[in-house]
């Protein structure tokens, strides 16, 4: 018997109902926003990451999936989904067209991690991407894209997060006072950090590690740092937040672990779900697109795990929609009846009823117990008895009302439809 990888998980056929319930809302809420989907590939060069997301980052250092293709490149498997984004509108000029280019996507994520609750080697992303607009309005408007998912699906617990990284200008100054705070602490913190110290100390903040996380405590806070458009930024974005409604916390601590961002970052918090509790992380990232070898552009944008939202929601009991089942089952009694069932299920089918009928030569009363288990609300039995008089039964399940109707696809359709709606 051969199991699944470590860190990854099927999504079986009575669960997938739930990951087209989560799609379809975050798929109409991009829509509201006018972002449209991108679609990138699973693989890119290696050097994409490198330089996108970083080299000083733990997912380039520990995480990546890289492997050699046959003509001897070096290939990564996506570890995020950006990079590809920023490759994809240089590649193709989206720049050209009206901007800001707003987009969004749906990806599976790849990471070596250790897999545990919330962490798989292999999640998958609901992504926004807003290319092009520099303004404080455009980072509103994507916190505000993920707050409308959250509010449509009904799930209240998450607390936004905010905080402002600054820019390369007022980093230098930040980057100085961090090491000189840290300086003295070196010896107590874990050797990626000690590492991160001259490459880059902002990274020390998002460490995991018990002793590093105690150390960084009294860390001085980048938003003290911040340069005057820096600090205006920032200021705007929290009073658009609060102009739309939107709770936040300002929270010194949030830093993100890729190195492409620029002044604000944010999370979508949720306490119940236990240690991985970051349903949506996102910010702004100005510097992305040169350093993948464009021209200058400003861009923010978010990822939110959807694995970890279905954790979410599942623990709030959500419904997604109720489980699909078809509309209608159709048991006949005997031989001729079914020879009956096809030409009736294909002519509701193209009425727009989804229906099904035994495949597996069972009893008439096995059939109903199997319709019953189903969840079929509708079924269609045709007896030797009532094939005489071409007529049919209908059975409603929830209710019990059977009805004997004329055995043809218009009626039984409009019989069925007429009850059911
Ligand atoms: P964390 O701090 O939990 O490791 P992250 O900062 O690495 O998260 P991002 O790179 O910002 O995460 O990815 C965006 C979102 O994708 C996260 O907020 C989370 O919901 C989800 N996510 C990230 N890594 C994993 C994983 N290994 N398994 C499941 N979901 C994940
Ligand atoms: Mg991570």
């Amino acid at each position: 018997m051969i199991n699944i990888p470590k860190g990854t998980k099927d999504v079986l056929p009575f669960e997938s109902y739930k990951w087209h319930y989560v799609e379809n809302i975050v798929r109409e809420v991009a829509r509201l926003f006018g972002a449209c989907e991108i679609r990138t590939p699973t693989f890119e060069h290696t050097e994409l990451f490198l330089r996108g997301v970083g080299d000083t980052t733990d997912i380039v250092n520990k995480e990546m999936y890289t492997f050699e293709d046959k003509g001897g490149r070096s290939m990564t498997l996506k570890p995020e989904g950006t990079a590809g984004v920023a490759r994809a509108f240089i590649e193709n000029s989206l720049f050209n067209r009206p901007q800001p280019t707003k987009m969004y996507y749906i990806t599976p994520v790849f990471r070596y991690e250790r897999p545990q609750a919330g962490r798989l080697r292999e999640h998958h992303q609901f992504g926004v991407e807003f290319f092009g607009a520099d303004s404080w309005q455009a980072d509103v408007e994507v916190i505000s894209l993920a707050k409308t998912i959250f509010d449509k699906l009904g799930v209240k617990e998450l607390q936004l997060n905010i905080n402002s990284i600054g820019c390369p200008k007022c980093r230098k100054e930040y980057n100085a006072a961090l090491k000189e705070y840290l300086a003295s602490k070196i010896d107590g913190m874990c050797a990626t950090c000690k590492d991160r110290l001259d490459k880059n100390p902002l990274r020390i903040l998002d460490c995991k590690e018990e002793g590093c996380k105690e150390i960084i405590k009294d860390a001085p806070n980048t938003i003290d740092y911040l340069c005057d458009e820096c600090k205006t930024h920032h200021d705007n974005v929290c009073k658009g937040l609060t102009s739309i409604g939107l709770d936040y916390t300002v929270n010194p601590r949030i830093v993100r672990g890729l190195d492409y961002y620029t002044r604000t970052v944010f999370e979508f918090i949720s306490t119940s779900i236990g240690a991985q509790g970051t349903v949506c992380g996102g910010g702004r990232y100005n510097n992305l697109v040169e350093q993948v070898g464009g021209k200058p552009t400003s861009a923010v944008g978010f990822g939110m795990g959807l694995e970890r939202l279905i954790i979410v929601l599942d623990k709030l009991g959500h419904t997604f929609g109720g489980e699909v089942v078809s509309d209608v089952y159709i048991a006949p009694m005997c031989d001729e009846a079914r020879q009956l069932a096809m030409p009736l299920a294909k002519s509701l089918r193209e009425k727009g009823l989804s229906c099904e009928y035994d495949l597996m030569d069972r009893s008439f009363k096995a059939q109903m117990k199997y319709a019953d288990k189903l969840g079929c609300r509708a079924v269609v039995i045709i007896g030797e008895d009532e094939i005489k008089e071409c007529r049919a039964s209908v059975k409603f399940m929830y209710s019990g009302e059977q009805e004997s109707v004329s055995l043809d696809g218009d009626t039984i359709y409009e019989y069925i439809s007429s009850k059911l709606s």
